[in-house]
C-alpha cells in the first residue's frame, strides 16, 4: 500500500470555546472573567491563520505491524495492543500534525514573555492536533466501509508510542515505515516530534469489544489523559447512531 496525504480544512480542527474552558479547569459553576473569552478569541482567530492540518496514513499487514510494535524492545511486559494484535485486521500507521506554523507562533509568544496567549494557543494547538487524528480516524473508518471493508461489530481506535504500554522509543519503527517527513514532521534522538503538535500511531479494525478496555494495567497509573473508558463508550454510542 502507498501512503496517503490527508489535507483537513483547519475549521474542523478549531476546538470550541467550551472545550478550552473546560481545559482551563474553570468549574460550570463560575463564570469567567471576560478576558478569558477574549484570550480564547484571540487564541482560535490565531489558530485559524496559522494551523495547516494535514495527515499521512498508510495501511500496513498483521505481520509488519506487529514487528514494527516490537520496536527496540522496551514495551511493558502486558503491552495492551499485544492483546489486541491478533484480535484487529487492519493497521494504519498515521501521523497528523497542526503544523510548523502554529508551534513557531507558541515559542514566539512565550519568548516575548506573553503568557495567557501562549498557554491558549498552546492548549487550542494541543486540541487541533488531536482533532487531527481523530478526523484521520474517521478518514480511514469511512474508506474502509466505502470498500466493504468494515463489518458490523466492527470499530476503529488509534493509539500512540507512549500509552498503553507502548513505549515512546517505538516511535522510530513507526516513522521508519510511514515516513511522515514528507509532511514535514521529524522525529529527534529523544522521541519529540517536531512540529511539536503532532501526534503519530496506529488505528486499529477489530470487534467493537476489543476495545473494552478498563484502565487497570500498572501503566495506567502514569497515563496523563486516561481516555480508554471514554473512547469506548463514544464508539458503542456512534455504532448505536449507525444502526
Ligand atoms: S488508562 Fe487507558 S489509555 Fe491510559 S494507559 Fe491505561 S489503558 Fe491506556
Amino acid at each position: 500500500m502507498k501512503p496517503q496525504l490527508h489535507e483537513i480544512d483547519v475549521d474542523q480542527t478549531l476546538a470550541t470555546t467550551a472545550s478550552l474552558l473546560a481545559g482551563q479547569s474553570i468549574p460550570d459553576s463560575v463564570t469567567p472573567d471576560d478576558r478569558i473569552y477574549q484570550l480564547i478569541k484571540d487564541a482560535r482567530k490565531l489558530y485559524s491563520d496559522l494551523a495547516e492540518p494535514k495527515s499521512l496514513t498508510i495501511e500496513i499487514e498483521r505481520d509488519q505491524f506487529a514487528e514494527l510494535f516490537i520496536g527496540e524492545r522496551n514495551n511493558h511486559p502486558d503491552a495492551l495492543l499485544t492483546e489486541l494484535i491478533p484480535l484487529a485486521d487492519s493497521f494504519t500507521l498515521f501521523a497528523s500534525t497542526a503544523g510548523q506554523k502554529v508551534c513557531t507562533e507558541i515559542e514566539r509568544l512565550f519568548a516575548s514573555n506573553e503568557f495567557p496567549l501562549a498557554s491558549m494557543l498552546d492548549a487550542t494547538a494541543s486540541e487541533g492536533a488531536d482533532l487531527v487524528a481523530e478526523i484521520t480516524q474517521e478518514m480511514i473508518r469511512k474508506q474502509l466501509k466505502n470498500n466493504d471493508q468494515l463489518d458490523a461489530g466492527q470499530e476503529l481506535l488509534r493509539f500512540s508510542p507512549g500509552y498503553c504500554g507502548w513505549h515512546i522509543s517505538g516511535q522510530h519503527k513507526l516513522f521508519d515505515t510511514l515516513q511522515p517527513s514528507l509532511i514535514g514532521i521529524e522525529l529527534s534522538e529523544s522521541y519529540l516530534m517536531s512540529p511539536l503538535k503532532s501526534v503519530s500511531g496506529v488505528i486499529l479494525k477489530a470487534p467493537i469489544e476489543a476495545f473494552d478496555i478498563y484502565d487497570n494495567f500498572p501503566y495506567c497509573a502514569d497515563c496523563r489523559n486516561r481516555s480508554c473508558r471514554d473512547r469506548y463508550h463514544t464508539l458503542v454510542a456512534k455504532m448505536e447512531n449507525n444502526k
